[in-house]
């Protein structure tokens, strides 16, 4: 089990590397983000003893579960799934280093004002909702520069870029639109030097699609199937409304 982790983690390794060559870019440009969903603390373990240093969990039941057993390893986590207004007090307990699912001012408004009392300020990423589907959160891309402008006048808040969930297609040709059009834009907002907002990040690409995030500009790639192996919820337990 260990070294099937291991070898999982190297050939995603190996991929990500193939795809900064086709695309000229530096590995050092992206992070692998380990999407640990259902993944057992011990397993997350051998991941950070090799090397990895970026995980995070979707609902905040699982984070904390495996918060103790993760506290006195080294890493960075984030929070990649959907976030209900009245878990905020919950989620700041566990010192989340960033929040990549930020989709609504209401809950940005719910974060300021909780982590105003506890004199703490997070990292945040918006989501976008790039491939239309009604089953996925995240602001719709007409929606998102608003959000952002208003977001940005909560000074406990850093917007640090973006984040998105492509279009679930075997067909690069249908999911490629949806980086580009994150990346787009995170171009045209930075053409707007907003303050405190920095376009960073492009949280992009998953198991299925991290070659096409990679060519279009991702700065992290969040992987979870291709190195723990098949998850025994779908995705929908994860990204639909009545399951959160
Ligand atoms: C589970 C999950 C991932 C990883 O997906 P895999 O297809 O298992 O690599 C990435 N992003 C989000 C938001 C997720 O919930």
């Amino acid at each position: 089990m260990h070294d099937e982790l291991i070898q999982n983690i190297e050939a995603i390794e190996n991929r990500i590397m193939n795809a900064c060559e086709k695309s000229g870019r530096n590995r050092e440009e992206i992070k692998l983000l380990l999407a640990t969903k259902t993944v057992s603390a011990k397993r997350i373990e051998i991941a950070l003893n090799a090397g990895y240093r970026l995980i995070a969990e979707n609902k905040i039941q699982e984070v904390k579960e495996k918060y103790e057993a993760l506290a006195r390893i080294p890493h960075e986590s984030h929070f990649i799934g959907h976030l209900q207004t009245n878990k905020v007090k919950e989620i700041l307990r566990y010192n989340i280093d960033c929040i990549e699912s930020l989709d609504r001012l209401e809950l940005a408004e719910k974060l300021h004002q909780r982590l105003t009392i506890e004199d703490k300020h997070l990292d945040v990423l918006v989501q976008v909702n790039t491939s239309k589907e009604v089953s996925k959160f995240g602001v719709d891309p007409a929606g998102a520069i608003d959000l952002i402008k208003a977001v940005a006048q909560l000074n406990r808040l850093h917007i640090r870029g973006l984040m998105t969930i492509g279009l679930f297609s075997a067909e690069p040709a249908l999911v490629r639109p949806c980086f580009q059009l994150l990346k787009q834009l995170s171009e045209d907002i930075k053409t707007l030097h907003i303050p405190n907002v920095q376009m960073r990040e492009l949280s992009m690409g998953m198991s299925g699609d991290l070659e096409i995030a990679i060519e279009e500009g991702a700065t992290i790639v969040r992987v979870g199937t291709a190195i723990f192996g098949k998850r025994i919820y779908p995705d929908s337990y994860y990204w639909n409304e009545q399951n959160n």
